[in-house]
C-alpha cells in the first residue's frame, strides 16, 4: 500500500513563503460553522476533518507548515466531493473549491498523493485527447455490455470476484448510433430557410463514450428549433478529470485548447453539467486565458428555457418525471430551475422534484469509483426517495450522476429509467411533417 512521505517543516514554510497568494483565502474563514449542516461528508462521518471548516483549517495548517502532508490530512482532503454546498452557505464567501484544487495540486507536487502510474496516465491522455480511442472504447464496452460476457459475469458473480463488480454496475445500456461530427446536421429541416441562430455543442469525453443518445438528442432538438449546430472537431476534454487528480497544469492546457477550438461569439452548449461547470469556472484555475470561453458556456437546458419554440410541435405525454438537480448545475451553472422550466413545455408531463435535491448524490467525477462506500451512502437517500415517489423516469443533466444513480436504482431492484432531459424532449418531438405550419 502506498504511504505518502512526511515532508519536512522547513520545506513547507519555504513553499508557503514562495506562494502566499494560493492559500491566502483560508484567512477569510471565521470558523462560524454555518457550513457544517450542509456538508454531505460531515453529515455522514461527524468528523471535523470531513467538514468544510475542518478542511479549510487543514489547508491553512498545510500552507503554514504547521502540519505535515501525511496520509491522514490527505485523506480528509481527498474525501471532499467538491459539491460546493459549503460555498453557498458561507457568510465570508470562502472560495472553497479553488482552495481545495490548489491544495490537491500541492499535495501532488509534494508527493503526498500516490503518483499516477504510467499506464493510467497513458489511458487518461488517450481518453481525453483521442476521439478514435473513445470510439474504440465505446465499441468494446458496448460489445461487452450487450453481449453474453456481461450477463454471464453478472449472473455468476465472476465480475465481483475479479474486483470489477462496481465498474460493471456503472456501465449503462449503450445505443449503437453515434453522433457524426459535421457542421451541417443531416436532419436540418430543408423547409426552414432562416436559421434561428448558431450554437456550438461541447460533446465531452464521458458523454461520447457513455451517452451518445444525449448528444444526438441535443443536436436533434436544437436543429428542430432552427439552430445551426456546430461541433468543433478540435474541442477537447473540459479538464475535470485532471483537476480531480490535482493536475492543474494539465487542466489549464486543455482549457486553452478549448478556448482556441470554440468561437467565443456563439454559445457553447454543454449537455453534461459537470463538464459545463468546469468550463464555466475555468478562470478560477486558468485565469484570463479562458475568460471568453467561460463566458460563452451555458447548460443546454438553460439555453432551451429561453429559446423560441414556435418551430417545433411537441407530442403530449402522461409520464411522471422526477428531476434530479446536479450540484454543478445548481452551484456553478446557476441554472437550478432550467430543467423543470424546459420540460414543463411538454404537454401533460407531471414533474416531481427529488427530495434532498440540494445534497450531492456522491457521483462527483471519479469519487463514485475512488470512494465507493461514501458514494453509496450518499445515493441511498435519493434511492429511498425515488422508491416512494415511483416516477416513470428520472432526468439528470449530468452523465456522471446519471451513471451513479442508475446503478444504485438497479442494485435496489427499482426499474426507473434515467435519462438526460433533452432525450425526453427529443422523444416527444412531433414528426417533421406534423410540425410544419400549414400554408
Ligand atoms: S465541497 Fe461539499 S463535501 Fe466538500 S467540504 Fe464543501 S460541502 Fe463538504
Ligand atoms: S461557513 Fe465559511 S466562514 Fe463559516 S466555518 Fe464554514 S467556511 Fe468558515
Amino acid at each position: 500500500m502506498y504511504k505518502p512521505p512526511v515532508n519536512r517543516m522547513d520545506t513547507h514554510q519555504a513553499y508557503a513563503a514562495a506562494h502566499p497568494e494560493r492559500f491566502a483565502a483560508t484567512d477569510s474563514c471565521v470558523q462560524c460553522g454555518l457550513c457544517l449542516p450542509h456538508c454531505p461528508t460531515y453529515l455522514q462521518t461527524r468528523q471535523e476533518g470531513d467538514s468544510p471548516r475542518g478542511r479549510v483549517s487543514l489547508i491553512q495548517a498545510l500552507a503554514r507548515g504547521d502540519l505535515p502532508a501525511d496520509a491522514r490530512l490527505t485523506e480528509h482532503l481527498e474525501s471532499c466531493l467538491v459539491c460546493r454546498a459549503c460555498e453557498d452557505m458561507c457568510p465570508s464567501r470562502v472560495p472553497y473549491a479553488s482552495l481545495l484544487d490548489a491544495a490537491r495540486a500541492e499535495l501532488l507536487d509534494r508527493g503526498a498523493r500516490p503518483p499516477v502510474r504510467p499506464l493510467e496516465s497513458w489511458l487518461l491522455r488517450q481518453f481525453t485527447h483521442s476521439r478514435r480511442f473513445r470510439y474504440l472504447m465505446r465499441v468494446c464496452l458496448r460489445a461487452w455490455r450487450h453481449g453474453g460476457p456481461w450477463r454471464l459475469s453478472r449472473f455468476t458473480g465472476i465480475d465481483r470476484l475479479m474486483g470489477a463488480g462496481r465498474l460493471h454496475s456503472l456501465l449503462p445500456p449503450m445505443q449503437k448510433t453515434t453522433l457524426v461530427e459535421t457542421d451541417n446536421p443531416p436532419n436540418q429541416d430543408p423547409d426552414q430557410s432562416e436559421n434561428a441562430g448558431e450554437v456550438q455543442l461541447f460533446t465531452g469525453c464521458a458523454s461520447e463514450v457513455f451517452d451518445q443518445e444525449t448528444l444526438i438528442s441535443a443536436r436533434q432538438v436544437l436543429t428542430r428549433l432552427g439552430y445551426r449546430v456546430h461541433i468543433p472537431v478540435a474541442q477537447t476534454c473540459c479538464g475535470a478529470l485532471h483537476l480531480h487528480a490535482g493536475d492543474e497544469a494539465g487542466a489549464q492546457t486543455l482549457a486553452r485548447e478549448n478556448q482556441a477550438a470554440f468561437r467565443t461569439d456563439l454559445p457553447i452548449l454543454s449537455t453534461a453539467s459537470g463538464c459545463g461547470a468546469t468550463l464555466k469556472d475555468s478562470t478560477a484555475w486558468c485565469g484570463e486565458d479562458s475568460r471568453e470561453m467561460a463566458n460563452a458556456t451555458e447548460d443546454i437546458c438553460a439555453f432551451l428555457q429561453r429559446a423560441d419554440w414556435s418551430r417545433a410541435s411537441l407530442l403530449p405525454t402522461t409520464l411522471r418525471v422526477a428531476v434530479h438537480t446536479p450540484c454543478s448545475l445548481k452551484r456553478v451553472m446557476h441554472s437550478d430551475d432550467a430543467v423543470t422550466q424546459t420540460l414543463a413545455r411538454l404537454p401533460g408531463i407531471e414533474l416531481l422534484e427529488v427530495a434532498h435535491n440540494g445534497r450531492c448524490c456522491g457521483a462527483a467525477g471519479r469519487y463514485m469509483i475512488d470512494h465507493p462506500e461514501m458514494a453509496d451512502a450518499l445515493v441511498a437517500d435519493k434511492v429511498a426517495d425515488l422508491a416512494k415517489m415511483a416516477p416513470d423516469i428520472l432526468v439528470s443533466s449530468n452523465v456522471g450522476c446519471a451513471l451513479h444513480i442508475r446503478a444504485a436504482l438497479q442494485r435496489a431492484g427499482l426499474s426507473i429509467e434515467v435519462v438526460h432531459p433533452v432525450n425526453l424532449i427529443a422523444r416527444r418531438l412531433a414528426p417533421l411533417a406534423a410540425s410544419r405550419p400549414v400554408a
